[in-house]
């Protein structure tokens, strides 16, 4: 981080780009006749949902980002919003990485998303694996790093693996690493670690990722952030597609942020079942280990994973199965349900038991 240079740091092309400026942008002040921008001037004829449907969104979405910059204590110009936070790694690494020059590191088993994103652009992933605890060695991250590392994710709490990992470790490599590193925090809020959003001044090189696909209950919406420091955000927004969010979620979703305290009664009752859920998976015969978790979802260790995969398949009950990677190729992942659907679940595998 001491030699952390974000001008050098981006690909040259990002530098000197010189972006898109819609009529939206270019117009600031006050006015009552928007002739500008080839919209429907006798307004959307549909009639459905929240109004307003026939002009363009604002593509900085400033009343979204004002409520977020309150509930989650950062300033607005430290924020990015995007279609999921998919769309904010999809942006990093064409921000940051030259396509079969530049790589990236990610420590596996971990989400597949980043991977994939690269390997559309054609960046290179270094997967550094985790400890056999799950836990992240940061002396084995940054011994993989060369002049062409521009990024390294951090997924904590981690998926599949469902542990936070320890934040002094993280720590460690965000002040020893002159790259980006993205801490991917869409688990966060069941998770008993203080986000890193809180360290966002101490460390220009963070970008700290979050969504409202999880806790949130609105996947659907696909809204996902990035929060970093007002010169990262500022290049976001260049790079960004001039209308990236739909204007529909992002009144909706200004709405949903006014019920924070909804929120958080259903994530206690989602750590409830968890635990619940943990203590009544753990009797059975076939269950070898739980693994601790920090999220929504548990990681299970089982003696036959695809014979329970397939039973619980054809009684209607999906998890996730194919997780490849040699840590936990005998795992499933099961999201935690309904106090209904686990008991169902349970009901489920005790008739597999006795099968
Ligand atoms: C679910 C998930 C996300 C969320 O992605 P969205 O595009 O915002 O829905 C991000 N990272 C991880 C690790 C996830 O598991």
């Amino acid at each position: 981080m001491k030699d952390f240079n974000l001008e050098k740091l981006l690909r040259p092309n990002i530098r000197n780009l010189k972006p898109y400026s819609s009529a939206r942008h270019e117009f600031t002040g006050e006015a009552h006749i928007f002739l500008d921008a080839n919209e429907n001037s006798f307004g959307s004829f549909q009639g459905v949902g929240v109004g307003g449907h026939h002009r363009y969104p604002d593509p900085f979405q400033k009343f979204l980002k004002e409520k977020l910059a309150e509930v989650k204590n950062v300033l607005p110009n430290q924020i990015f919003i995007g279609n999921g936070s998919d769309e904010a790694i999809d942006l990093i690494i064409r921000m940051f990485c030259e396509p079969k020059v530049d790589n990236i590191i990610i420590n596996t088993p971990t989400y597949g998303m980043y991977k994939v994103v690269a390997d559309i652009q054609d960046i290179a992933v270094k997967a550094v694996d985790l400890e056999e605890d799950f836990s992240l060695n940061p002396e084995t991250v940054l011994a993989q790093v060369d002049e062409f590392t521009k990024v390294i994710f951090i997924c904590s709490p981690n998926n599949p693996t469902g542990n936070s990992f320890g934040q002094d470790n993280i720590i460690q490599v965000l002040e020893s690493f002159n790259g980006i590193v993205v801490m991917d925090e869409a688990y966060i809020d069941f998770s008993s670690q203080a986000s890193f959003t809180q360290m966002l001044s101490n460390f220009p090189n963070l970008i700290v990722m979050q969504t409202f696909s999880k806790a949130w209950g609105l996947a659907q919406f696909r809204v996902g952030m990035a929060y970093a420091s007002e010169e990262i955000i500022a290049i976001f927004n260049k790079v960004k597609a001039p209308y990236n969010l739909n204007g529909v979620i992002e009144k909706l979703t200004t709405l949903a942020l006014t019920k924070e305290s909804e929120k958080n009664k259903v994530v206690k009752k989602i750590l409830e079942q968890r635990e619940f859920l943990e203590q009544e998976l753990k009797q059975f015969p076939f269950v070898k280990k739980i693994y601790p978790s920090d999220t929504n979802f548990l990681l299970l260790e089982l003696d036959d994973r695809e014979a329970i995969y397939n039973f619980l398949k054809k009684e209607g009950i999906i998890v996730r199965g194919n997780l490849n990677h040699p840590f936990i190729k005998g795992c499933l992942r099961i999201t935690i349900g309904t106090e209904t659907q686990n008991q169902t679940l349970l009901k489920t595998l005790k008739q597999y038991t006795t099968n």
